[in-house]
């Protein structure tokens, strides 16, 4: 008998998830089920080259824009220049991908419904899932509905900490090229502030810290787009359920990016899937095999980057000052001299640069955390 799987949400993870189960063999009709008949453009779209192991690059022609060779951080007195020789980063045109994600995933065999989900229930043998317009039964559910996931929130239980982002195009003013990150924490205490071209954001647990942002740089801004950014390490799976990208917070900690992680998880979910469509089983023991592998894959990198997170959040702005100065030319060093620089992996770049100085890195740290 066919399956039933219905994925909740037409974003980065939903769409190509449903691609590869539609085009795989497996003996299942795959429905989307999304709230939105536009896509969604709430961040940056700002990837690592990882994103052409996911695509080929003639197929991001037109969506794949800006090429990132170096970025700037500031804190309230100092700057690193982080640069190298290659781009290491690339916008997308959020737009045009999520438009592209939504036509592949149809072209592949899945059916893409407009529905709001209002509830879900899971009973032995199936899930049925409440819409602003019906009822819907399958025998799997996947919640690719972002980090409110409401999927999560019925069957799964677990919770990130969610973060508010917001950002904004501006309107006039002075357009300057490449990218600024600021970490200031009268602005904000747990993240960071951007600018990315024309594209000014902030990212932190206090929904104010957009106001404050706007109030120190002056920007005018265009149309505001606000969303939530999860970040943990949350349980992913349960009976007749999986998480994937947003909802199961498959996000870097550090900077938030969450779509290579999306889809790299995407990936490892539709290998795990075509087996249990083939075995029908979707008890929860079955679907843990996607979890382990999952964070076999990225749990060490999101494991650090809570760590950091957690560092940051403890430190004043004396703290943060005293990191720039100490450790900035050690960053810098080490960002262009590095034979590869991975986007996704910061952690590999802290290695690097700290590899022959570990107590400098230990007594740095512990003074930036009493200063
Ligand atoms: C301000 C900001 C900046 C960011 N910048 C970057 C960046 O530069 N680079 C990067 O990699 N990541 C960035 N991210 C993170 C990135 O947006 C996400 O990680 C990525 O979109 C995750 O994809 P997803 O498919 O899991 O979720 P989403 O893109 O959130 O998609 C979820 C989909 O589910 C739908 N949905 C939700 N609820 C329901 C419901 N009840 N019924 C039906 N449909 C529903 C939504 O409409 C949406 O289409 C940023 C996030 C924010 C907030």
């Amino acid at each position: 008998m066919v399956q039933k799987i219905i994925i909740a949400g037409a974003g980065p993870a939903g769409c190509y998830l449903g691609s590869l189960l539609a085009s795989s063999k497996a003996d299942a009709s795959i429905t989307i089920l999304e709230r939105s008949r536009s896509v969604l453009v709430k961040d940056s779209g700002m990837v690592s080259e990882h994103i052409f192991d996911f695509f080929q690059r003639a197929s991001l022609a037109g969506i794949v824009g800006k090429e990132i060779s170096s970025i700037a951080l500031h804190s309230t007195k100092h700057t690193l220049e982080l640069e190298r020789n290659e781009p290491f980063a690339f916008i997308l045109d959020r737009d045009k991908f999520g438009r592209k994600l939504r036509k592949t995933a149809e072209k592949n065999g899945c059916r893409l419904v407009y529905e709001n989900i209002e509830d879900i229930t899971r009973t032995k043998g199936s899930v049925a899932v409440t819409t602003n317009k019906g009822q819907h039964v399958c025998d799997l559910i996947i919640g690719a509905d972002g980090a409110n996931s409401v999927v999560r929130k019925a069957l799964v239980g677990s919770q990130p900490k969610l973060y508010q982002g917001i950002l904004t195009n501006i309107k006039s003013g002075k357009r300057k090229p490449g990218i600024d990150i600021f970490f200031n924490k009268e602005i904000t205490r747990d993240f960071f502030a951007w600018r990315i071209f024309d594209e000014y954001g902030v990212l932190s647990s206090d929904k104010m810290a957009y106001h404050r942002f706007l109030e120190k740089y002056r920007f005018k801004p265009g149309r505001v787009a606000g969303s939530l950014v999860p970040i943990g390490l949350i349980k992913s799976y349960s009976d007749r359920c999986l998480l994937v990208g947003d909802a199961a917070a498959q996000v870097k900690p550090v900077t938030g990016g969450g779509i290579v992680y999306s889809l790299t998880c995407a990936h490892i979910a539709a290998d795990v899937l075509k087996n249990a469509v083939v075995a029908k089983r979707y008890d929860a023991h079955t679907l843990s095999q996607y979890e382990n592998a999952w964070r076999k894959r990225i749990g060490n990198e999101v494991r650090l980057g809570l760590l950091f997170r957690k560092l940051y959040d403890n430190m004043s702005q004396a703290g943060v000052e005293h990191m720039f100065r100490t450790c900035g030319k050690d960053l810098e060093n080490a960002m262009f001299s590095a034979k590869h620089f991975d986007y996704d992996k910061p952690s590999a770049l802290a290695k690097n640069m700290f590899a022959n100085k570990p107590a400098k890195l230990f007594l740095n740290g512990l003074l930036s955390l009493v200063l």
